[in-house]
């Protein structure tokens, strides 16, 4: 039986040749190849600087002091969402004010913004989520009126457009990742991009220990941290980032098959949807259950049982028991995240899959939910 996982890397000679010509190198970190990396990746996503970082939640914890978020301060996100994307506010002593999701698309819901501001708020943090844009126009406008930065964790959504305009270039600042499940990968990394030289120097002497740039090891200027991006990572991101455009393309594609294979079940399981002016880049493939009698994790189960492996889809951050207990949340906080929580499965989706496989993999879905959508009746 053939066995699909949910997720992996697109790897091909060019990376592994990459990488290796760093280990026939002495600059293992700190070397040419992460220097590169970043003129490249600013570059592709039209921004002035781009600093290289070990991972996605690095680059957030940087972009939130660099942003000069502190205690006492509150900072407007979304709980449908991965956890970095609220535990980078805790970092740095501020709190996380969630506002409720847009049911189609999954990301924050602007109308929800303006009912939660109080005079703490300092920013907002805008994920887009699976490889789509957020509604900007009106995030824009809401932060414009009450003097309020944008940060954006794009860390699903490289490649993405709204309006035309990547996602990555609204904000102050700007975060992209890079583990081996995203659009490209470095295996461990992540990308903090800003037109701001200021935030740009901030965040690389951050990393880097708090040392000043140019003066070697002799000052440090602040609390830093080791959040450097090694030479593997960098050479790997520079050959990833090469094929970036193809393996955007390819994964459209597969979605494209997904979409066409479960289109014909509309009251069984709903295709993910991009808002018009979105282009969308595909983290992930999710769909949602429309029977809310079905257990979702039976349907799980069973699909586990035809080699297709799935998972839930996010799960809300207010409902980790972490944030319960900090925060007092509870259920009915916010009902669409939540909803969207219980009702939504991630399917296998990487490059390789062919659209044979997708249509087994869809044939299995809709197999196991009439199975379920019968026994609930
Ligand atoms: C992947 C991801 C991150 C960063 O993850 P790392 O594993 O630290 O690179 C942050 N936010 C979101 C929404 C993500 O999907």
């Amino acid at each position: 039986m053939k066995r699909y996982p949910i997720a992996k890397p697109y790897l091909t000679d060019k990376d592994r040749s990459s990488v290796m010509a760093v280990l026939n190198s002495p600059y293992l970190s700190l070397g040419p190849r992460y220097k590169e990396f970043e003129k490249l990746f600013a570059k592709k996503i039209g921004a002035k600087y781009a600093c290289a970082v070990s991972s996605g939640t690095a680059g957030l914890h940087l972009a939130m002091i660099a942003a000069g978020i502190g205690p006492g301060d509150e900072v407007i996100t979304t709980p449908f969402s991965f956890i970095a994307s609220a535990n980078c506010i805790l970092y740095v002593g501020a709190t996380p004010v969630f506002v409720d999701i847009d049911p189609v698309t999954y990301n924050m819901e602007p109308a929800e913004i303006e009912k939660r501001l109080t005079k703490k708020t300092k920013a907002i943090l805008v994920v887009h989520i699976f490889g789509q844009a957020a509604g900007m126009t009106p995030i824009l406008k809401i932060a414009k009126k009450h003097k309020l930065k944008i940060i954006e964790d794009a860390c699903e959504s490289v490649g993405a457009k709204y309006n035309g305009q990547n996602t990555g270039t609204f904000g102050e600042s700007a975060v992209f990742a890079f583990y081996p499940n995203k659009q490209m990968t470095t295996g461990e990394g992540g990308m903090v991009v800003t037109d701001s030289r200021k935030i740009y120097e901030l965040c690389a002497s951050l990393r880097n220990q708090g040392r000043a740039e140019n003066m070697q090891w002799l000052d440090h200027q602040y609390l830093g941290y080791n959040y450097r991006m090694d030479e593997m990572s960098a050479a790997l991101g520079i050959a990833q980032l090469q094929k970036l455009d193809f393996m955007i393309k390819k994964r459209q594609e597969l979605a494209g098959w997904y979409s066409k294979h479960l289109g014909a079940f509309p009251g069984l399981v709903g295709a993910p949807i991009t808002a018009r002016g979105n282009s969308h880049t595909w983290f992930v493939y999710v769909v949602k259950i429309k029977n809310k009698k079905t257990d979702r994790n039976l349907v799980i189960k069973d699909l586990q049982k035809s080699g297709v492996s799935t998972k839930p889809y996010l799960p809300s951050i207010h409902m980790f028991s972490f944030y319960k207990d900090k925060f007092s949340f509870k259920k009915g906080d916010f009902l669409v995240a939540e909803a969207a929580s219980q009702s939504t499965l991630a399917l296998p989706f990487y490059i390789g899959l062919q659209e044979k496989d997708i249509k087994y993999i869809c044939n299995k879905l809709i197999k196991v939910l009439k199975h379920h959508d019968e026994k609930s009746k």
